[in-house]
């Protein structure tokens, strides 16, 4: 599933591609998105802006609809020029939006949803602005009042909360425990609050390190080796621990851990030595 800054930079390319011109043409393969473009027509609209709120990217139209995707495991949006070539099969097209300088596709993008003002509001899946890591509107203190209230909760697990904090991934839950020196399976309840504090934080500060306009695909935590040069170089490479499991610790060479973790059983990666348990007990990899 592509992590917060993924659909970050997705959103900043689409917004550069479609944002202040009009529509020219649109269409979707779902009955619903078709049913509304033929009540309200899409073309000769402007695109006012496209954005991503965590996982999710919004496409604003001037006639007030919000063209709200979630790529899930599947789907992606690709930006081409007219007449080039596409590069998944037309099959997979669920959504073209095109200008007179580029065409939009998402291709197999699961969730597709147009919205207003207000059920956008309404919606609880997709986050305010204020908990998305990325925003330049988020809400630090509320963040952490949001974190507390998971006291009961392993703290790796709490990060991935979208309702959260939004835009934190899988690969980012082990990179910022790391980088903080928190057990990835300590509850919150037995941080500290500048733990947690500091966790948030990172958590902004890795993730968007990783939105900077030169920044690649391949996330980057771990500035140790030389700049990636390659395409095809291990993405692990450039993480702290994540995908390391067995390898040496980069700060104190104990072995990498990896362990599958709470109700959703996603993987988690980290030092033990480096990462106490508060209470000094051990965590099995
Ligand atoms: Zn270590």
């Amino acid at each position: 599933m592509p992590e917060g800054d993924t659909i970050f930079r997705t959103a900043r390319s689409m917004g550069r591609a479609l944002a202040g011109k009009p529509v020219t043409v649109f269409r979707s393969t779902y009955p619903l998105l078709t049913r509304f473009n033929d009540d309200t027509p899409i073309a000769g609209q402007l695109v006012e802006r496209v954005e991503a709120r965590g996982k999710w990217l919004l496409i604003r139209f001037s006639g007030g609809g919000t063209l709200v995707t979630h790529m899930l495991m599947s789907g992606s949006w690709h930006i081409y020029r007219h007449g080039e070539r596409w590069q998944q099969p037309r099959t997979n097209m669920r959504i073209v939006i095109e200008n007179s300088d580029f065409v939009t596709v998402g291709f197999r993008v699961p969730v597709a949803e147009m919205h207003t003002a207000q059920s956008l509001l309404r919606d609880r899946r997709i986050p305010n602005p204020e908990m998305d890591v990325l925003s330049s509107t988020f809400n630090a203190e509320e963040a952490m009042r949001r974190v507390a209230a998971h006291g009961n909760e392993e703290i790796a697990d709490v990060l991935l909360h979208q309702e959260v904090l939004a835009g934190v991934g899988n690969v980012f839950k082990s990179e910022i425990c790391f980088v903080m020196g928190i057990n990835p399976f300590c509850r919150v309840s037995a941080l500290t609050l500048e733990q947690v504090r500091a966790a948030i934080a990172a958590a902004q500060r890795l993730v968007g390190a990783n939105v900077l306009v030169d920044s690649g695909d391949t996330i980057v935590t771990y500035g140790g080796r030389q700049r990636r040069t390659t395409h095809e170089s291990d993405p692990s490479e450039s993480l702290w621990v994540y995908g390391r499991k067995g390898e040496p610790c980069r700060k104190c060479g104990d072995l990498i851990r990896r362990r599958i973790q709470g109700p959703d059983a996603r993987v988690t990666f980290w030092c033990q030595r480096c990462q106490p348990m508060p209470d000094g007990s051990d965590v099995d990899g």
